[in-house]
C-alpha cells in the first residue's frame, strides 16, 4: 500500500491552510519531466554505445537489431524517438501541473477495484497488456543490444519464446483493437455513439497500424534473410513471409525497408497523439483507479470545519481550484466510456444532468484555464465553446447540479473510480453555502429543519405519537443515561408520515415478539440532517448534528438501531466527522440478525405470492448492504423473490435521495414512475422496501401506473415480514379451530 499526498496547492481562498514547509519537494510534473528525459537519454545513448563497443554475438538462433535496415534510418531513430520522448513529457508534464493546481487530498492505494462490464474489461485488457508486452519485446531487444557479448542472453531457446511471444501480444493487441472498432463503429451502443470524435478514430488507426505494419516489417525481415526453420515461432510472421515468395531479394529489402518505416511512423504518431488526446488515459486511468480515500468511508461526503467557527472564506466548489488533485485527474483519467451516462436515473428521465459530461466539462475548463500553457481539453470540444476563467459554472449550469439523487449508481460503474459524486455535492455546497442558488421548495425543507426540527414541519411534540397505543415502547429521556442496549432511531419519516409510521409501528411489534424493548427519543429525537447535507447546506446540518451528537454522547449511547438508511448512513459515517462515533445497524439487518438466532419466530410466516425488492442507495451503493434485506424477505415461507432487472449495485434509485424528497420534479418523466413500472414488470404482487422515502416514492409509482394497494401492495420490508407472521398464525388457528356444527337440514 502506498500513501500519496500531493499539497503543491495553497489555497489564498483558505485562511486555513496549514504553515509552509521549509523543504523543497521534486513536484509531481517535475518528476514526469524527468522520467521523460532519462527514457530519451536511455534511447539515444543505446543507438550511439552499440557503435563504440562493437558487442556482437554469432550464436544462433538470434537476431540482430535493425537487420537490414541502413544506417541512415537507424540515426533517425536514435534521434527522433528521443525528441518525441523529451517533447512528450513536457505535455504530460503540463497536463499534470494542472490536477496540481487542486487542493490536498491523501490518498492511499488499494488493489480492489471491481470492473463492473467485463466483456469491455477484457477488450481494454488486450488492448492494454497486449501494447505494453510489445513495448516490451521491443526494450527486451534493445538491453540484449547492449549487452557484452558474455551477457547477451536473446538466442537459442530464450530467442524461440521470445518470438513466439511478440507474435503472441501483437494478435492479442490486434484483435483488442479491431473489437473496439467493431463495437464504436458498428454496434455503437448508445452511450459510446453520442460521444464519438474524430480523434476516436486518430486512435484507433494509429493502434491498428502500429500492429499491422509490426507484423509486415517482421514477415519481410524473414523472407529477406531466407526464411530461418527456427522463424516459425513467429507463428504469425513466419507464415506471413510465405506471401512474398516470388519476389526478389531487392524488392524484400525495399518492402521490408517500407514497412519498417511505417511502424516506425505509426509509433512515432503514437507518441505525438499520446500526452494530447484522450489516449492519455493509458497512464492516467490505471493510475486513478487505485487510488482510494485514506480515511472517508464510502457513504460520507468530504468533511467540513465546524462553520460557526472556520475563517474559511468559501465554501464547497466553484472554480477548478477548489476541487483536490485527485478530482482533478479524474477529468483526465475519464475513459468517456459513458457507462455512468447509462445507470444515471436522471438522465435517463430526461433531465438536464449526464454525470459523464460533469467530469469532461470540469476537465474542459482546467483545460482551458490552464496559466502555463495550453492544454488538450479530455476530448475534442465544439468551436464554438468559449471558457474564459477557471468558474466550474463556465461549463456546468445549477439545474444540472440540483437534479443529482446522490444515488452514486455513476460512481460505482465507473471502472476508473472517478468519483463523480463528490463534484456534484461540491458544487451543491458552494451553490448553498455562498450564493444561496437552491431550488425553492427547499427552503421550505430547511425553515421546517430549522424550526421544527424535521423536513416535514410537524410539530416535534408528536414524533412519538406513533407509540400511543404500542406497548413495549419506552420514550427515554434525553437527561438520563440509556439502559437498554440499543437505542431505536425512529427518523423523521418513521415518525411523522402515515406510510411510514406503519412500518414503525411494525418494526416495535416484530421487535416485542423478538423479547426486546424498544427505547426511543420521541420528541427530542431531530432529523439528523442528511438532506441539509446533501443539498449542500452544511450550516444545517451542523446545527442539526450537534445537538444530537451532544445528546446521544451525553445518554452514553454507543448502539443505533436505524430505520432509515439515510439516517443510518449519516449517524455511521458522518457524525464520527463532528465527534460522535456509534454503532449503527439498519433495521433490515437487525432483523436478519434476530432471525438467525431464532429470536424472531418466523417458523410460521408464509405468503403464497411473488415478492420482488428494490434497494435503497443509501443502504445498498453507500454501504454494501445488499444480502440483510433479501435474507429477510427469504425467511417468508411460500414467497417468491423475483429481482427486478436492475438490482443490487445496478439498482434504480427511487428519486428521492440527495434532498430530491423535498424538490420538485417538473423536467422529464418522473424516476419513481420508472422504476415502478419496472417493479410491476416483475409480476409480483408485493413489492419490499427499505427505507421511508423508496417506499413514498415506489406506492406513488404504482398508485400512478394505475395499480391499487390490493393488487400490488409496496411496503417496508417489515410490514411483509408482520404480514407473513400474522398470516402463518391466522392460518394455524383456522387448521386447529373445531369444526363448526353443521347447519340443520330443511328437510
Ligand atoms: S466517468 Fe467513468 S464511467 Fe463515466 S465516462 Fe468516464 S470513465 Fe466512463
Ligand atoms: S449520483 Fe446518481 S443521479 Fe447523481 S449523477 Fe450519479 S448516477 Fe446520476
Amino acid at each position: 500500500m502506498v500513501r500519496i499526498v500531493m499539497s503543491t496547492h495553497a489555497s489564498p481562498r483558505s485562511a486555513e491552510s496549514g504553515p509552509a514547509s521549509g523543504r523543497k519537494r521534486i513536484k509531481p510534473h517535475q518528476l514526469v519531466i524527468a522520467i521523460g528525459c532519462f527514457m530519451g537519454v536511455f534511447t539515444l545513448v543505446s543507438g550511439v554505445l552499440p557503435l563504440i563497443t562493437g558487442w556482437h554475438t554469432e550464436k544462433t538462433p538470434s537476431r540482430e537489431v535493425f537487420d537490414g535496415i541502413p544506417g541512415p534510418l537507424q540515426v533517425a531513430f536514435y534521434t527522433v524517438i528521443p525528441a518525441m520522448l523529451v517533447w512528450g513529457a513536457f505535455a504530460f508534464a503540463d497536463r499534470v501541473k494542472n490536477w496540481e493546481r487542486g487542493a490536498p487530498d491523501r490518498r492511499r492505494t488499494t488493489s480492489k477495484n471491481i470492473k463492473r462490464d467485463s466483456a469491455a474489461g477484457v477488450m481494454h485488457s488486450m488492448i492494454y497488456f497486449g501494447f505494453l508486452v510489445l513495448l516490451g519485446v521491443t526494450t527486451v531487444l534493445e538491453i540484449d543490444h547492449q549487452m557484452p557479448v558474455d551477457l547477451k542472453f536473446l538466442h537459442g531457446r530464450v530467442y524461440l519464446a521470445y518470438s513466439f511471444i511478440a507474435d503472441l501480444a501483437g494478435v492479442v493487441f490486434l484483435v483488442g483493437i479491431i473489437w473496439a472498432v467493431v463495437r464504436r463503429y458498428v454496434q455503437r451502443p448508445y452511450r459510446i455513439r453520442i460521444k464519438t470524435k474524430p480523434e476516436h478514430a486518430l486512435i484507433l488507426g494509429t493502434f491498428f497500424l502500429v500492429g499491422v505494419t509490426g507484423f509486415f516489417a517482421e514477415a519481410f525481415r524473414i523472407a529477406l534473410f531466407a526464411r530461418p526453420g527456427y522463424e516459425k515461432w513467429s507463428f504469425i510472421g513466419y507464415p506471413l513471409s510465405q506471401l512474398f515468395d516470388g519476389l526478389s531479394v531487392d524488392r524484400l529489402d525495399f518492402w521490408h525497408q517500407v514497412s519498417w518505416i511505417a511502424h516506425v511512423v505509426s509509433f512515432l504518431l503514437f507518441l505525438a497523439i499520446l500526452p494530447i488526446t484522450m489516449l492519455r488515459h493509458m497512464f492516467t486511468s490505471p493510475l486513478n483507479m487505485y487510488l482510494k480515500d485514506r480515511q472517508r468511508p464510502k457513504g460520507a461526503m468530504k468533511a467540513m470545519p465546524n462553520l460557526t467557527e472556520t475563517s474559511l472564506e468559501t465554501f464547497g466548489a466553484s472554480v477548478v481550484e477548489d476541487f483536490t488533485w485527485k478530482q482533478l485527474l479524474d477529468t483526465d483519467a475519464c475513459t468517456m466510456c459513458g457507462r455512468c451516462t447509462s445507470v444515471c436515473p436522471a438522465h435517463a428521465t430526461g433531465k438536464p444532468l449526464d454525470p459523464r459530461e460533469i467530469v469532461l466539462k470540469t476537465g474542459e475548463v482546467m483545460a482551458a484555464s490552464a496559466a502555463h500553457g495550453h492544454v488538450s481539453p479530455p476530448i475534442g470540444t465544439d468551436g464554438e465553446i468559449t471558457i474564459s476563467s477557471s468558474s466550474l459554472f463556465e461549463r456546468i449550469t445549477a439545474e444540472e447540479v440540483w437534479s443529482c439523487t446522490t444515488c452514486k449508481a455513476c460512481d460505482e460503474i465507473c471502472p476508473v473510480n472517478i468519483e463523480i459524486l463528490d463534484k456534484i455535492l461540491d458544487m451543491r455546497r458552494y451553490l448553498s453555502l455562498m450564493e444561496s442558488n437552491f431550488p425553492g421548495e427547499l427552503g421550505t425543507a430547511y425553515r421546517a429543519m430549522e424550526n421544527q426540527g424535521n423536513p416535514w414541519g410537524i410539530n416535534q411534540g408528536e414524533r412519538g405519537d406513533w407509540a400511543n397505543d404500542l406497548d413495549g415502547v419506552t420514550v427515554v429521556s434525553p437527561g438520563q443515561p440509556l439502559t437498554a442496549e440499543y437505542l431505536y432511531w425512529v427518523g423523521c419519516a418513521g415518525s411523522f408520515d402515515d406510510k411510514n409510521k406503519k412500518v414503525t409501528q411494525a418494526m416495535a411489534k416484530l421487535l416485542r415478539r423478538a423479547g426486546i424493548d424498544v427505547a426511543i427519543l420521541g420528541p427530542s429525537e431531530m432529523c439528523t440532517g442528511d438532506s441539509a447535507r446533501r443539498s449542500g447546506n452544511e450550516y444545517l446540518f451542523q446545527m442539526l448534528a450537534m445537538p444530537n451528537i451532544e445528546m446521544l454522547d451525553g445518554m452514553g449511547v454507543r448502539k443505533i438501531i436505524a430505520q432509515c438508511p439515510h439516517c443510518f448512513n449519516t449517524l455511521k459515517n458522518e457524525y464520527p466527522q463532528l465527534g460522535g462515533n456509534y454503532e449503527v445497524i439498519h433495521h433490515t439487518q437487525l432483523l436478519e440478525n434476530l432471525i438467525d438466532s431464532g429470536k424472531l419466530d418466523v417458523s410460521r410466516a408464509s405468503l403464497e405470492e411473488r415478492i420482488t425488492y428494490h434497494d435503497s442507495c443509501y443502504l445498498g451503493r453507500h454501504n454494501d448492504v445488499y444480502l440483510a434485506p433479501r435474507k429477510v424477505v427469504g425467511s417468508i415461507k411460500g414467497l417468491e423473490v423475483v429481482e427486478m432487472q436492475r438490482n443490487g449495485t445496478k439498482g434504480m434509485c427511487c428519486g428521492a435521495g440527495g434532498a430530491r424528497m423535498w424538490m420538485e420534479e417538473s423536467i422529464g418523466t418522473k424516476v419513481n414512475d420508472e422504476r415502478a413500472l419496472e417493479a410491476l414488470s416483475t409480476g409480483a404482487s408485493r413489492v419490499a422496501t427499505a427505507c421511508p422515502f423508496c417506499y413514498i416514492m415506489l406506492d406513488d409509482g404504482v398508485k400512478a401506473a394505475g395499480v391499487e394497494e390490493d393488487q400490488v401492495k409496496v411496503a417496508d420490508i417489515a410490514i411483509h415480514l408482520l404480514d407473513a407472521i400474522e398470516a402463518g398464525e391466522r392460518a394455524l388457528a383456522t387448521q386447529r379451530a373445531p369444526l363448526a356444527p353443521a347447519a340443520p337440514s330443511d328437510n
